[in-house]
């Protein structure tokens, strides 16, 4: 552990892998996380079983990984730590599969902490349940094991019944190699509202809707759709790429004094206090759990909103200007090998 940080990190020294090492793991769900857990705790030499429906198509793909598979019940029944890693949207009917195999001791475990946070699951008293979240999608959990580098991840324990709930997770997180890289240690609560927001209000939501209106108000002032889209769509990815490498102040350096001083004057302008008082609102929705709840009852309705939100947004000019662009322009990452070692597929 180290005392640089305003939250405890963990490392390898941190962890005591004897506390998993004769223990069996049920994985749940053999998609982007739950593959890589998967194989991950299998190289690492813990007992693991996947547990899928019988007419799921990664059966066969998990036994060709050289996996035991079984249906989630009896995958959970067997296993001493269950890791949920199905969607979120059907964790709950699945947990309603599962939790009579879950005896007193065993360790329920997520990736996300959506459903316990907002009470979508109520967990058996006499069981303990933690998160441990890869920071990142699972194909580069499974790469980063593979190369020997790590991946970081959170860590968090809800209900604590046998004293060792936080020891066990960690001995996971360094089985699936998160503790090379660092674990960060975090409540469900703060892991699911910041998820949450920076989703909406930053990241997904966020930038996309900044793009879009920069497209939109170029074109909609009379030019090209394509200069439109290079400009406000294809140059974000060398500025974030800057900022990723060296912070904000690597991006201001790299970019030219004109950039800088009209990026300074004006951005704040443009996402100004007003945008604040939207973000305020959104957190608010996040922490109230009003948003979870119009979520979960778009999901039983069937998905009606999502459904058109969806649509409008493939339809949007910008996606059909950018498939015609990418596939003028592909040759370029073909004949630049060095740009190859960046990571292209997020
Ligand atoms: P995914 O959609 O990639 O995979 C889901 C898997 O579950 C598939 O193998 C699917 O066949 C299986 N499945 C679906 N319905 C099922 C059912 N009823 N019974 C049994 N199996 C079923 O999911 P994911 O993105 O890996 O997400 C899993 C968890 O990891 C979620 O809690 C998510 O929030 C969390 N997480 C995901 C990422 C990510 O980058 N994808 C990162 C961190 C945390
Ligand atoms: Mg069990």
């Amino acid at each position: 552990m180290t005392d640089e940080f305003t939250v405890p990190v963990y490392y390898d020294d941190d962890a005591n892998s004897d506390v998993i090492a004769d223990k069996t793991v049920a994985v749940l769900g053999y998609g982007s996380q739950g593959h890589a857990h998967a194989q991950n705790l299998d190289d690492s030499g813990i007992d693991v079983i996947v547990g899928l429906r019988q007419s799921s198509d990664s059966w066969t793909q998990a036994e060709n990984d050289g996996l035991r598979v079984a249906t989630p019940d009896d995958a959970a029944a067997e296993a001493d730590i269950v890791s949920m890693l199905v969607p979120d949207t059907v964790q709950p009917a699945v947990f309603e599969a599962i939790s009579d195999g879950l005896e007193e001791g065993d360790t329920l475990q997520f990736a996300h902490g959506f459903n316990i946070h907002y009470n979508q699951i109520q967990p058996p008293e006499g069981v303990d349940v933690t998160m441990i979240a890869p920071k990142t999608p699972g194909h580069l959990l499974r790469r980063n094991y593979v190369e020997d580098t790590g991946t970081p991840a959170l860590l968090a324990v809800y209900q604590n019944t046998t004293g060792e709930a936080k020891e066990e997770a960690l001995a996971y997180a360094q089985a699936i190699g998160c503790t090379r890289a660092g674990v960060v240690e975090t409540t469900f609560r703060e892991e699911v509202e910041t998820d949450l927001f920076g989703e909406q209000a930053v990241l997904c939501g966020g930038i996309t809707s900044l793009i879009k209106k920069g497209y939109e108000t170029l074109v909609d002032a009379g030019y090209s759709p394509e200069m439109a889209y290079f400009e406000c769509l294809n140059e974000m990815k060398l500025i974030v790429d800057l900022m990723y490498e060296g912070g904000m102040a690597e991006m201001w350096n790299s970019v030219s004094d004109t950039a800088e001083y009209g990026g300074l004057a004006v951005g704040p302008e443009i996402v100004d206090e007003s945008v604040r008082e939207n973000m305020d609102e959104a957190l608010e929705a996040v922490q109230n759990g009003e948003f979870a709840r119009e979520w979960i009852a778009e999901n039983q309705a069937g998905r009606p909103s999502y459904t058109q939100l969806y649509r409008a947004d493939r339809n949007h000019d910008i996606e059909e200007v950018g498939a015609r662009l990418r596939a003028l322009f592909s040759w370029a990452e073909e004949e630049a090998p060095e740009e190859a070692e960046a990571p292209a597929d997020d």
